[in-house]
């Protein structure tokens, strides 16, 4: 676990080392849960929306896309039940006057229960090597099975109590666990309260609860209430999909994850309309082609999970999360929904609008189903560069730090480095810069011994580095370095531009 928190910290500091992401308004001090992605991380922020966008529009003929505003009509929150139903259960350490999220209290005692039987599970490995039966191991093994009933037992008093709104119940669940404060080690807990998420403010010049509207907690209701105009305007046939990314923002109570957790964060959401009955259908399809649009990112699938949700919200008939291996342990990524009519039938109840739609052929009107896949653009993020930061120890006894991230998201996909200052090198390694840079971002970089410049290309992930030397003169020919392999080819300036069209192409990707 210490290496795990270490390597969180690393990557906190290498992304700010690197411009990638830095504390809001640092040199006030910063504000708590909110954070800005530099020059490094502008560029990978970008092409992750930009890869999602591709996958999520362009490549699915029946999605389209929707860019609705932050501010909406207050009602909305209404209907959508954010005003009465969007809060989180909180308790506070009378010791510490630190606030806690008291179901992420125990969840986190669930998941060190698991994590025993992990161990136990690794060590049964161990021993019996290959002769193991995992599977059987876990059915059989008293430790484990102790184990399993611990976690099942409190999941379902945690769900009881969630669904009855028993605040009492859930005081009583986290003291009958002894669970402790973990800044005071104290178990003084003061009664579990509901806390409402969304921020307010005042729309126009007269402050007056009439005018109070809301910065939206997710993007979704953004879509929902849009459909009807989508549909019509675009002549969409169910079923069809809208997609938009967008900022929300959520007054979280702990907030301490770095980018995992903010207060104001992106989303990347595809609402897709079904028809009634066949959400079930949809929903495993959506799980499934999620999946692979993960997997796509070369992450290794041992990165990833399924989590079933305990309790469903309050608008959902199925749920789930895609949860990642991320430093701090596994954590949701993704939320994948099932919806029902709930969101659009809410809509019409407030706005007293119909917001059906005539099937042609079944020959009758109805308020579609709604699967819903919502993904963090900020988790995505955290998660790719967790995977891809690596801290290699080389042949000649030196160290690197390396992001070895897809190609085709680097921030910088090419670095192009004249050996030295002198002899028309940089003319040359310009005149290179010069046909790249409409197609990829490229960095120009004549500072410092190659060593040293190639170390920087590897710490912000750039795949590519192409040096101009003295036989570029004589033979119009370069290097092309590889980030991963650390190998150069030498090759004609003339074969770059298909070389790197070949290495970054997203289409291998795509499909
Ligand atoms: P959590 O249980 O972690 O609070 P959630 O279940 O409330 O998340 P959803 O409402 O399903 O999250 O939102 C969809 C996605 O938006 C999440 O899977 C996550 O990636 C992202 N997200 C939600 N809240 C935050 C946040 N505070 N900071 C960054 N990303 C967030």
């Amino acid at each position: 676990m210490a290496n795990k928190e270490d390597n969180l910290k690393k990557i906190i500091s290498h992304s700010k080392e690197y411009g990638f992401v830095f504390q809001s308004s640092e040199i006030y001090d910063g504000l708590a849960a909110v954070y800005d992605y530099g020059q490094m991380g502008a560029e990978l922020k970008k092409n992750i929306k930009d890869y999602w966008w591709k996958a999520m529009v362009n490549m699915n003929e029946n999605i389209v896309g929707l860019d609705s505003a932050i501010f909406m009509h207050p009602t909305t929150w209404k209907a959508s039940g954010h005003v009465d139903a969007f809060s989180d259960p909180l308790i506070d350490n009378k010791d510490s006057n630190k606030r806690y999220r008291a179901d992420v209290l125990i969840e986190e005692y669930v998941e060190k229960i698991r994590l025993k039987t992990e161990k136990d599970v690794a060590k049964g490995i161990k021993r019996f090597g290959d002769a193991l039966d995992e599977a059987q191991f876990r059915a059989t093994n008293p430790n484990v099975l102790r184990n399993q009933t611990k976690i099942d037992d409190i999941n379902a008093r945690f769900k009881t109590a969630m669904e009855a709104d028993d605040l009492a119940g859930i005081k009583t669940l986290i003291e009958d666990l002894g669970i402790a404060c973990p800044i005071s080690g104290s178990k003084n807990w003061t009664d579990v309260k509901q806390f409402n998420l969304m921020f307010s403010t005042e729309i126009g010049a007269v402050a007056d609860s009439a005018n109070t509207i809301y910065l939206r907690p997710e993007t979704a209701q953004g879509i929902f209430v849009n459909y009807l105009n989508v549909q019509k305007s675009g002549r969409m046939k169910i079923p069809f999909g809208i997609a938009q990314i967008g900022k929300a923002f959520r007054n979280e109570i702990v907030a301490r994850q770095f980018i995992f957790r903010m207060r104001e964060f992106e989303q990347m959401e595809m609402q897709f309309f079904v028809r009634p009955g066949e959400e079930m259908k949809w929903y495993e399809h959506w799980k499934a082609e999620r999946v692979k649009w993960h997997q796509s990112l070369g992450i290794d699938a041992k990165y990833y999970r399924f989590h079933d949700h305990i309790k469903l919200a309050h608008y959902a008939n199925a749920a789930c999360d895609i949860e990642f291996d991320f430093p701090m342990g596994f954590k949701e990524l993704e939320g994948i929904h099932s919806r029902t009519d709930f969101d659009l039938k809410q809509h019409e109840k407030f706005s007293g609008k119909k917001l059906q739609y005539f099937d042609p052929e079944l020959n009758e009107s109805y308020v579609p189903y709604v699967v819903e896949t919502s993904v963090g653009l900020d988790r995505t993020f955290l998660a790719i560069l967790s995977s891809a930061f690596t801290e290699e120890k080389l042949e000649n006894g030196t160290e690197r730090t390396v992001l070895k991230l897809p190609a085709f998201l680097a921030p910088v996909k090419v670095a192009i480095m004249p050996l030295t200052r002198k002899d028309g090198l940089p003319d040359k390694a310009r005149e290179i810069l010069n046909t790249l840079k409409y197609d990829y971002n490229c960095n120009y970089d004549e500072k410092d011994s190659p060593g040293k410049r190639y170390r920087r290309q590897d710490a912000i992930g750039t795949p590519f580095c192409i040096m101009v030397d003295h036989q570029t003169l004589e033979d119009n020919t370069v290097t092309i370095r590889d980030r991963d392999t650390m190998e150069q080819e030498r090759v004609s300036i003339d074969k770059i531009e298909a070389i790197l069209k070949e290495k970054l192409d997203i289409r291998k990707v795509l499909d």
